[in-house]
């Protein structure tokens, strides 16, 4: 019974994914669901990469958390279009889901967007079930989260399409093997990017954003 139900919750998030994904698709907004754990630096990824294509691209971001707007204020000062959706005050507060979405669609100009980014409920686990309409899922893992990540939480890093590997700036402070970070998420998910960047050194940040522009492209 449980499982029936859950079969049923997901084919119905499904329905309501592809209809926004058609959405974003005709008005050609490229949109990209940002997942990781909490404090993996998903926030600061963002403003490292709205300062970088703010002048060329119309932003939006979609902040996704269980309470506050925190990080809606952090990126309020940048000129783009942000939407605070706090899932709080739904029963499935751990991940954002496709209705959510939908129905926070109506508080955005969707003629004046060119990417979108949403970001999810910090969480490792049920955001990479919940497709929510986007063109391609991306997961942000600290150097302080440890190796066994991937191995760990493979749903995850199955259904991403990038894995960003943040934080290096503490590589030469903490006991972390990188390579063997990376062999994890590689044997989980064979087809998956991988990026090292810091956010907060703004190294690494260019791969990141060629990555968005290409994707951007192949979408549109
Ligand atoms: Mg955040
Ligand atoms: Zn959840």
């Amino acid at each position: 019974m449980e499982i029936k139900i859950e079969e049923d919750i997901l084919k119905v998030n499904k329905e309501i994914s592809d209809e926004l994904n058609k959405i974003f698709s005709n008005k050609k907004i490229f949109v990209v669901n940002i997942m990781g754990s909490p404090g993996s630096g998903k926030t600061a990824l963002l403003e490292a990469t709205i300062e970088k294509l703010q002048k060329e691209f119309k932003i939006g971001v979609i902040e996704g958390d269980i309470e506050t707007d925190l990080d809606k204020k952090r990126l309020s000062k940048f000129p783009i279009q942000i939407v605070q959706i706090n899932t709080g005050r739904f029963d499935s507060e751990c991940h954002l889901n496709a209705q959510m979405i939908s129905d926070i669609l109506p508080k955005l100009n969707l003629d004046k967007l060119d990417i979108l980014f949403i970001e999810n409920i910090g969480n490792l686990v049920c955001p990479a079930e919940f497709d929510i309409g986007e063109h391609k899922k991306i997961v942000v893992l600290s150097v302080t989260e440890g190796e066994d990540k991937p191995l760990k939480y493979p749903s995850m890093f199955r259904a991403i399409d990038l894995t960003i590997i943040n934080k290096i700036d503490l590589l030469n402070h903490i006991d972390f093997d990188l390579e063997l970070l990376k062999k994890n998420i590689l044997k989980v998910n064979p087809r998956v990017k991988i990026i090292t960047i810091s956010a907060k050194e703004k190294k690494g940040i260019n791969l990141w954003i060629n990555w968005i522009l290409k994707n951007q492209k192949n979408s549109s």
